[in-house]
């Protein structure tokens, strides 16, 4: 029997093709890692990335190979990530700023064949190369640098690849199941995890992520990626811009506020997106400059807690509206995205930026629930809070190579969060389920109490643990890196709490440090500063 409708694949290479037949001439600029500024455009990187394709089996390299990056947001990243998923291949990016033997650990995993690097990570790699089992291949992604190859042997170089790849290079059909990507997640406790994404999961989460609720890129647009596209894909959003065509900013190294300021600027980017950090560090450069960028329309923010006052400074001193977002890198990323419903426009503005605060609701494709430490489902009642489990389109099912499904019995993710989830859906993420305080059998987010410390002007950053303690089983214990020339005494950081929460909420002490020790993805390591500091109650 014929279908009554027709069956297509759901594959990456439908997105490119795309972007080539529609929008070939729509802008990608690119800064490279010597700061030049380079313009293509999407006919341009489809071309490329079908040369790329082409260069990549003339090296041997067959499809399921895993093919790695460890590179900024360019042009040549861009065409790696649709050359090597549209041709059947995986592109497994790689953030640099995980620890070396982390590094060594995922490379090995994934048993990448070839790696395609920016110059700056060329020390690194140097470094590492010996301990890298199954790698046949080391790119430079440039032009040829004789200097390089004294540091790395054998290294080929990603333009002289191009430039001898077959010029007609065509993709065969890929099946809509084949993986494309893979990701590890940061690994702050155990060894880093993978996570294969497929041609299908990938089309479905660019498609739900940016419904007109949800990321909202239009052919309109001029989008700037901060978030690095070593982490969970950039979002997603190289895939989102070739769907709609739009002008596509990629920063290269340049993530520091003065530098996205400028570009920002120069390029009429209308919307940009980044974890909190990244703002923080283009507010100050908007102060100190004057800019004020005009051209922003919306910031989507996400990857760790929104400090609360930056809606309003988006709002208020520049016309920006923020969005907040959640998601980890076993849901693509996006699980959640925040923006009101009809029924909130009667609300003051405070009133909705209240709202706006949390985490946001989940898109079609996404579903939530709360449980409790028994696995019961608990109420979505925006008060009670429970373990957060999730699934849907673009959710893991199992961890790249384990042998067992990452999900409970009944077909849910535990992402490990703490949330409360309200009767219109709306998610708040309360901790994450490792880090909250259990205080004689009631819970104290440490969230919440670290968001209180930073409030305060002679706070620079704050983290809040968990130390054990004989009488309540744990207690919060704060710790303060103080503002430049600042040295708030314990006593008044403590006081600083009263009447903000609940008495017994209040930390029992205050330390004072110099830095807070991060991961690699710029979040803060707990499980560190809890072996450092998790004895000063007992
Ligand atoms: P890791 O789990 O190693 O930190 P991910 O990058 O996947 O790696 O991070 C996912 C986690 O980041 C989430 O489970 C959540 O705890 C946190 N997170 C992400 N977005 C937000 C947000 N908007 N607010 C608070 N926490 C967030």
């Amino acid at each position: 029997m014929n279908n009554s409708m027709m069956q297509q694949s759901l594959t990456i290479n439908s997105l490119i093709e795309h972007a080539n037949r529609y929008h070939g001439s729509t802008e990608i600029i690119s800064v490279e890692t010597n700061r030049d500024l380079t313009r293509t455009n999407w006919s341009g990187i489809h071309n490329n990335a079908l040369r790329l394709s082409s260069a990549l089996e003339k090296l041997g390299l067959s499809k399921g190979d895993r093919i790695a990056t460890i590179a900024w947001n360019n042009r040549r990243h861009l065409e790696l990530y649709f050359g090597v998923a549209c041709n059947g291949m995986v592109c497994h990016t790689i953030n640099p700023r995980l620890f070396p033997e982390q590094l060594i650990y995922i490379m090995n995993h994934a048993q990448d064949k070839a790696l395609f690097i920016d110059a700056t990570f060329v020390p690194l790699v140097a470094k590492l190369q010996d301990k890298l089992d199954k790698l046949e291949h080391i790119v430079l992604m440039g032009p040829r640098d004789e200097e390089a190859v004294t540091a790395i042997a054998g290294l080929k170089f990603y333009d002289e690849l191009l430039d001898a790849a077959v010029s007609d290079f065509a993709w065969a059909a890929v099946d809509e199941n084949t993986p494309s990507s893979l990701c590890y997640t940061s690994g702050t406790t155990g060894h880093p995890k993978g996570v294969l994404y497929t041609h299908r999961t990938t089309v479905l989460h660019s498609m739900g992520g940016n419904q007109p609720d949800g990321l909202a890129i239009s052919a309109m647009d001029s989008v700037l990626p901060v978030v690095p596209m070593f982490h969970v894909n950039a979002w997603g959003v190289p895939y989102i811009a070739a769907g709609v065509g739009c002008k596509l900013v990629c920063p290269g190294p340049g993530l520091d506020g003065a530098s996205l300021v400028k570009l920002i600027d120069d390029e009429k980017v209308t919307l940009a997106l980044g974890v909190p950090t990244i703002w923080q560090g283009l507010l100050a450069a908007l102060k100190e400059t004057g800019s004020k960028v005009e051209s922003l329309k919306r910031t989507v923010v996400g990857g760790s807690a929104l400090p609360p006052s930056m809606i309003a400074t988006f709002r208020d001193d520049y016309n920006v509206d923020l969005i907040h977002a959640w998601g980890m890198t076993e849901t693509s990323p996006l699980g959640t995205m925040n923006q009101l419903l009809q029924k909130h426009t009667n609300l003051s503005t405070d009133e909705q930026a209240t709202l706006r605060l949390g985490q946001g609701r989940a898109p079609y494709g996404v579903e939530m629930r709360l449980v409790d430490l028994d696995g019961n489902v608990l109420p979505n009642d925006g008060e009670t809070q429970g373990a957060l489990q999730i699934r849907g389109h673009w959710i893991i099912d199992t961890y790249y190579l384990a042998e067992e499904s990452a999900l409970t019995d009944d077909g849910w993710f535990d992402t490990g969060d703490i949330a409360t989830i309200d009767a219109d859906g709306y998610m708040i993420i309360r901790d994450r389920a490792k880090d909250i305080i259990k205080s004689g059998g009631e819970w104290i987010s440490t969230v919440e109490l670290e968001n209180i410390a930073i409030a305060h002007p002679k706070v620079a950053s704050a983290a809040v643990i968990a130390a054990p303690h004989e009488k309540w089983d744990e207690r919060p214990v704060l710790i303060v890196v103080p503002a430049e020339g600042q040295s708030p005494t314990e006593q008044e950081l403590l006081a600083f709490f009263k009447d903000k929460v609940a008495t017994w909420q209040i930390p029992d002490k205050a330390l004072l440090v110099e830095t807070l020790p991060l991961g690699g993805t710029g979040k803060i390591l707990k499980s560190k500063l809890r072996e450092e500091y998790g004895n000063v109650l007992s």
